[in-house]
Formats: C-alpha cells, sequence, structure tokens
C-alpha cells in the first residue's frame, strides 16, 4: 500500500527512539512492498526554538493530510520554566485535538524474560495482557477552570468534569471492538457511588453493550478498587475502558507491571474518516523525553518501536506487519539484546540503536518464516 506518515520526532531522546521506529518502519516497507512516505517536522520544544510555536501550522497541515503521525516525545528542561507563555505540551494537546483523537490505546504486555524488571512479584505478572482505553478528549481536563478571591483571604479553585452522552458512546464502542478482537472482557471503570458523570457514563456503556455488543462480558468497577486490583490480579484484565482523569493515573500504574517505561507504546485515535480507508491515529512511546538519557544513544526504543506496529494495525490496517513488528521485539527480548533500563544486574547493556537493528534483523526473518 501507499501511505505518507508524519513523523514527528522532538525533544530529548525523541530523536533517538524515533529513528529505530522508522527504521522498523522502512524495514516492513521494503520487504511487504510497501510505500510509506515519511516526512519529518518539528513539534515541542525544538519548534518553539525554530518557530516560536510548539504546534507550527506547516507540522498541523501535514499530520492533517498524512495517513497517520508517529511521535517521539516532547518536552525538556530547557522550556520547563512555569511562567513561560508557550510550553511544549501545548503542542501535544492542541494536536491530539486538532486531530480529533479521543481515544488512547496503552497495551501493557509483560514478556516473561522482563518480569524481573517489574517491582511486581513475577507469579502476579504471569499472563498479564491488558489494554487501557482511555478518554483523551473531554472530562475535568477540558472543563471550565477557575480562581477566586474570598473574603477570608484564601482562595477558591474550581474544575468541572463533564462529560456527554456522544462522547462516552464512541469511547466505549472504540474499547468493545477492540474487545471483540481479544478475550471479549471490558471493564468499565468509574466512581459511580460518588459523581453524577461517572453514572451517566455507566448508564451509557451498559446501554451500548447491550444493544450492540452482545457477546462482550462487562463488568463495572470502581476507580479506587480497580487502582488496586491492578496489583493484586492484573492478569484478569483483557479490555479497560475508562474517561480521562481515571485513565491518566491508571495507565501510568499499569506500565509499571511492564517494568519500564520505555518498552510500552500507545494509539490515539479518532474516528474514521469518509472515503480513506486509513483511519486518523498519532502514535508515541509513553514515555517522556528522558533529558537524563538525551544524546547518550542508551534509551530505550522498543515502545516507540511498538508504537510504530500499533501504527501498522490501527491506522494502515496493516496487521500481519504489525504482528511481524510485534514477534520480532519479543525475539530480541529473548536474546536479551536489552538497554539498561530492562537489561537486569550483570547481563550485557546494548545500546539504543543495536537493540533497533537487531528488531530489523529479526524483521527479516520473521519474514523467511511466512513467506
Ligand atoms: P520521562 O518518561 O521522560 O522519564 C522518566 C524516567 O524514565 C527517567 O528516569 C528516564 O530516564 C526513564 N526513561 C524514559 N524513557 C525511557 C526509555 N525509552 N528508555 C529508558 N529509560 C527511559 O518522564 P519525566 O522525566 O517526568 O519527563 C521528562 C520530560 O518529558 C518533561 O519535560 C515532561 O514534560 C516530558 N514528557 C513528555 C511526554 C510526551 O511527550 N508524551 C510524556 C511525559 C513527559
Amino acid at each position: 500500500m501507499n501511505a505518507t506518515i508524519a513523523v514527528l520526532p522532538g525533544d530529548g531522546i525523541g530523536p533517538e527512539v524515533t529513528a529505530e521506529a522508522t527504521r522498523a518502519l522502512r524495514a516492513v516497507a521494503d520487504r511487504w512492498d510497501h510505500r510509506f512516505e515519511l516526512r519529518e517536522a518539528p513539534l515541542g520544544g525544538c519548534a518553539i526554538d525554530a518557530a516560536g510555536t510548539p504546534l507550527p501550522e506547516s507540522t498541523l497541515e501535514l499530520c492533517r493530510a498524512a495517513d497517520a503521525v508517529l511521535l517521539g516525545a516532547v518536552g525538556g528542561p530547557r522550556w520547563d520554566d512555569p511562567a513561560a507563555r508557550v510550553r511544549p505540551e501545548q503542542g501535544l494537546l492542541g494536536l491530539r485535538k486538532a486531530l480529533g483523537l479521543y481515544a488512547n490505546l496503552r497495551p501493557v504486555r509483560v514478556h516473561p524474560a522482563l518480569r524481573a524488571a517489574s517491582p511486581l512479584r513475577p507469579e502476579r505478572l504471569e499472563g498479564v495482557d491488558l489494554l487501557v482505553v482511555r478518554e483523551l478528549t473531554g472530562g475535568i481536563y477540558f472543563g471550565d477552570k477557575r480562581r477566586e478571591r474570598l473574603p477570608d483571604g484564601g482562595e477558591r479553585a474550581t474544575d468541572v468534569c463533564a462529560y456527554e452522552t456522544a462522547e462516552i458512546e464512541r469511547v466505549v464502542r472504540a474499547a468493545a471492538t477492540l474487545a471483540t478482537g481479544r478475550r471479549g472482557r471490558l471493564t468499565s471503570v468509574d466512581k459511580a457511588n460518588v459523581l453524577e458523570t461517572s453514572r451517566l457514563w455507566r448508564a451509557v456503556t451498559r446501554r451500548v453493550i447491550a444493544d450492540e455488543f452482545p457477546d462482550i462480558t462487562l463488568e463495572h468497577v470502581l476507580v479506587d478498587a480497580c487502582a488496586m486490583h491492578l496489583l493484586r490480579r492484573p492478569a484478569d484484565f483483557d479490555v479497560i475502558v475508562t474517561e480521562n482523569m481515571f485513565g491518566d493515573i491508571l495507565t501510568d500504574e499499569a506500565s509499571m507491571l511492564a517494568g519500564s517505561i520505555g518498552v510500552l507504546p500507545s494509539a490515539s485515535l479518532g474516528d474514521p474518516v469518509p472515503g480513506r480507508d486509513t483511519r486518523p491515529g498519532l502514535y508515541e512511546p509513553i514515555h517522556g523525553s528522558a533529558p537524563d538519557l538525551a544524546g547518550r544513544g542508551e534509551a530505550n526504543p522498543l515502545g516507540a518501536i511498538l508504537s510504530a506496529a500499533m501504527l501498522l494495525r490501527h491506522s494502515l490496517g496493516l496487521v500481519r506487519e504489525a504482528a511481524a513488528i510485534e514477534a520480532a521485539v519479543a525475539a530480541v527480548i529473548e536474546d536479551g539484546i536489552l538497554t539498561g533500563d530492562v537489561a537486569g544486574a550483570g547481563a550485557p547493556v546494548h545500546r539504543t540503536e543495536e537493540v533497533g537493528a537487531a528488531v530489523v534483523g529479526k524483521l527479516t526473518a520473521v519474514k523467511e518464516a511466512h513467506v
């Protein structure tokens, strides 16, 4: 197939890990006869330096026109002044909103060879293969915010949490569709014993699943209990769907199951566009720009490479090629070709580009096995 992919390496280790992800994409294109046009543009701190804004119009235009967007990470101490008018994260939030990306997917799989890197006991991690789908463009992060002075000299701060039926329906549909292709279990997380938005969330979820996904097994879990169950019985979860703030917190907690944030990918999806056979999406490793590692060639590129696999699956529909990247990554982990964050005490430590090259090497082997 022919596809245009916008590549936004960003700041810190972003360019280093993105280089390995694009290498994997080029290897896929080469071996399966696709034509991927990879077009780079600045986003975040580097865009502030170059153009005075974290999301230049030319970057946004490129992303709108592209079939999918691959991102590294943005931010760093250089642009961290809280009083600054323009900040790198504004670029990322602006891009997600402009592209209508409302469903954030974070899969967490724990490879047996990496169990020792997790703070949880290895026996708890057996069989962990879960996907959190977080609502990304609504809720308290996007509601009205106010600060007012009080007569007693103090202040009152208010953040409004609001959800509408349609916002809940579309993300629940996205999650249920994904659950249908997995083990068919959906856990909806809310705080319905306290919050009105959660009561609406629960009612809408129940109706959508009953009306449209009769084969899905649905359970409702309160967010505080879910935080506990994620540590106590993580292997029981298949797909978790939840609102923006709960998802923000639970996904970081869930990421610790895998041992390092360096190995985890993410996708942010919008609705399919009529007339296009690709679906808009933004793909990025879940980690930040890791200024402590930037420029050293030590960052783990697997999260970025697995994000490229998600791009192939969800935006381009190239399921076989996505699975090939995932199999190549698993094989590299089994061979112990790992960066320092997951290598384990006394084991050899490999550089970012060695890990990327090993994945490309395995892709060739995977292809030979399948063709
Ligand atoms: P971080 O994810 O950058 O780093 C946290 C820790 O994890 C650090 O010790 C880092 O060395 C390590 N780490 C991160 N990625 C790694 C990788 N690929 N391989 C090995 N180790 C890795 O989070 P932070 O330190 O809180 O934030 C640093 C900067 O990144 C900040 O400016 C923050 O705003 C930004 N940030 C950006 C994004 C994004 O672009 N989506 C997300 C989170 C943070």
